[in-house]
């Protein structure tokens, strides 16, 4: 509030991030506001609609951390299938013996692999998932023009799935889309990824279903209301989980980081900016 008092009639741009959006208030306190220059690819951070009332422009950081996001959420299909976290733990509390080994686990070879949301991470997902023998089925509310089964709907498409992978945005439009429905679809040997936002996934839901075997596990890179990480997911042997670390890199965070600058240089040399989102 003092920096705004300060300084708030000269502000003429905005650099925010995951943690530190935008809404209509904030927008309110700087009349002369005319680009939002966010870091990440997903900005449901920022209250948009209020940005197009105000004619500043919003921008995000897409495709250049497409490779990162998809090496985590191969990661998290694969750590969530074959319990790799898990039986690390199982050796390092000294549970290996000469005769019994670790459980046996589930192969992802020949399984479905069914991406909620195709865009540019999903397909990215796709062409690795594909390398790992899997086969790739969607569902996106817009049908596209690619090799892969597509679903009408969430429902149809996990229950041909063995792994629902959502890479969907977050916001109002995807708040819950995957819910009870989706999970009874799924069933007790799905598995359920989330790259995208917690809050495209009913969390209290999901812990229910992971602690009655409802489903067989969950990978997660996102929550609700980050960084509180609801406390029932610590002691659920089915969750992998990761502090949002998708795009978590040297490289793809300093590549963000120049494209988020790129926009503003640009917007104060009064030039197009680069990836505008409107
Ligand atoms: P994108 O290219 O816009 O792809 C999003 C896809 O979701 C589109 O194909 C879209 O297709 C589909 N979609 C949107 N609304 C939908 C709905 N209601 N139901 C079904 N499908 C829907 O975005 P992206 O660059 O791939 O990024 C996707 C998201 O990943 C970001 O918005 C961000 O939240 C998340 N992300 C997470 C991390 C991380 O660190 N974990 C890093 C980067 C991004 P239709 O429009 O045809 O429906």
């Amino acid at each position: 509030d003092a920096f705004l008092k300060r300084h708030a009639a000269t502000v003429r741009a905005l650099a925010t991030y995951t943690a530190w959006g935008a809404d209509a208030k904030l927008m309110d306190a700087l009349p002369k506001l005319g680009l939002i220059s966010h870091f990440g690819v997903g900005y449901d951070s920022i209250d948009v609609a209020a940005a197009k009332q105000r004619n500043a422009m919003v921008t995000n950081t897409p495709d250049v951390l497409n490779d990162c996001v998809a090496d985590t959420a191969m990661s998290l299909v694969l750590n969530v299938m074959r319990q790799f976290p898990r039986s690390e733990n199982w050796l390092r509390a000294g549970k290996w013996h000469a005769v019994i080994g670790y459980p046996l686990t589930v192969s992802l070879g020949g399984k479905t692999l069914g991406i909620l949301g195709l865009g540019r991470i999903g397909e990215v997902i796709a062409k690795r998932a594909q390398a790992f023998g899997m086969k790739i089925a969607y569902h996106n509310r817009n049908q596209k023009d690619v090799p892969y089964a597509y679903y009408a709907d969430a429902v149809a498409l996990a229950k041909n799935c063995t792994v629902l992978l959502i890479a969907t945005p977050g916001g109002a439009e995807t708040m819950n889309l995957v819910n009870a429905k989706v999970l009874d679809a799924l069933g007790p040997r799905g598995f359920v990824v989330n790259i995208a936002r917690g809050s495209v996934i009913d969390e209290p839901v999901l812990i229910k279903y992971l602690r009655e075997n409802r489903i067989a596990g969950a990978g997660l890179d996102v929550f609700v209301k980050e960084p509180q990480v609801p406390p029932e997911f610590f002691a659920l042997e089915n969750a992998v989980i990761y502090p949002h670390v998708g795009s978590g890199t040297v490289e793809t965070r300093t590549a963000m980081g120049d494209l988020q600058l790129e926009n503003l240089r640009l917007y104060f040399a009064g030039k197009p900016v680069k990836t505008r989102v409107v």
